[in-house]
């Protein structure tokens, strides 16, 4: 072995789920959003004056924290952007959690948690969901060096309220507590009201679900202007221009638009009830989904074997190989169209 290799950071990273190159998949892998961004976005972008390309974008992002703060009723200097909720999230890491007790988050959950602590080397304890696959509240209030769960979480898409996130933070004043919520404008209430009474708690949230960006990368963080400065301070030592000019001003159309916005929500909250009945009556169950996506187990076919066939019929869902939810299909939340095709394969597999 030549000796640089024994100097590399080994790593075991994150697997997305599928992008097929073919439009004709029925693509329910990745809780994208079915329906296209607001009519802003396409504007933005045939309105953008190329000859802006020449210059970096601005380091603050100031256009878009603007809006942000505006939406979202907080001070500018409560808001930070990046590219995707992934890099808010994993700046985040790189932030706060710097401690030699090890981080808590759940043992079923987004994949990435495990992934940056293994990268930045940061210790962790991954804390069991219980027998309903819901987060105990208890298993955080031990001493930690700090805390992340998604809200809802994933791939469960089960939604913790407001008082169970709020009893977390309050038994954690010395650790960031950072929730991660990718998934709540589908239908849950926010901790944002709750970054004003704990300076300790971080909210996250994406453009790539409930605002059709997930192609444009943007994501942000509200929270005390002691964090979100601690934020600024490490992204600035890493890389100063992480939004393009392009997601400064196609974010800033999509939050511009709030009467598109709802009306996507509702139309997404709309076809997953359908969802429910549906694949009920074909022998699944799985618990109240709460994001854009449902986790369904089936009376007696098994996952593994339901994944493949779906797979084979050119119908993407997502499929876990992992203890306790290895009996699981992830299934995002597609326009009514895609979701009858769905029940229609479904339907026809039971037969045989
Ligand atoms: N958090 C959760 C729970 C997610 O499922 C995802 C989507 N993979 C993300 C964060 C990251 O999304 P993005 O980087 O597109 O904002």
């Amino acid at each position: 072995m030549s000796n640089w290799m024994k100097n590399l950071r080994r790593v075991e990273p994150y697997v997305p789920g599928e992008q097929p190159r073919s439009l004709e998949v029925v693509k329910l892998n990745t809780n994208e959003n079915p329906y296209p961004p607001a009519p802003g976005v396409a504007e933005a972008l045939h309105q953008m004056n190329t000859d802006t390309l020449r210059r970096y974008p601005a380091p603050d992002c100031g256009m878009l924290t603007a809006v942000l703060a505006r939406r979202y009723g907080v001070a500018q200097n409560q808001v930070f952007v990046g590219v995707g909720s992934d890099d808010v999230l994993g700046m985040s890491f790189l932030t706060f959690f710097n401690s030699e007790k090890p981080i808590l988050f759940p043992d079923i959950s987004y994949a990435f948690y495990e992934v940056w602590a293994d990268l930045l080397r940061i210790p962790y304890e991954k804390q069991p969901l219980d027998a309903s696959l819901r987060l105990v509240r208890e298993d955080y209030y031990k001493e930690n060096g700090g805390i992340v769960f998604p809200n809802p979480n994933a791939p469960t898409s089960i939604l913790e309220p407001l008082s169970f996130v709020e009893d977390i933070v309050s038994h954690n004043p010395d650790s960031v507590v950072i929730v991660d919520e990718a998934y709540i404008d589908f239908g849950g209430t926010s901790a944002l009201p709750l970054i004003e009474k704990y300076d300790n708690l971080l909210v996250v949230q994406t453009f790539s679900k409930s605002r059709s960006l997930a192609g444009m990368r943007i994501g942000f963080a509200l929270g005390s202007p002691a964090l979100i400065q601690a934020l600024n301070s490490v992204k600035n030592s890493y890389n100063s221009y992480t939004m393009s000019q392009a997601a400064l001003e196609t974010g800033t159309a999509a939050l511009e638009d709030e009467a598109y916005f709802q009306e996507t929500i509702g139309k997404i909250t709309q076809t997953r009830q359908e969802a429910v009945q549906r694949l009920a009556a074909l022998g699944f169950s799985g618990p109240a989904p709460m994001a854009n996506f449902l986790f369904v187990t089936h009376e007696s076919i098994p996952a593994r074997e339901l994944f493949a066939a779906l797979r084979e019929a050119d119908i993407f869902v997502r499929y876990f190989d992992k203890p306790r939810i290895d009996n699981y299909l992830r299934i995002t939340v597609g326009t009514p169209e895609q979701m009858e095709k769905l029940y229609t394969f479904l339907e026809d597999y039971m037969k045989h």
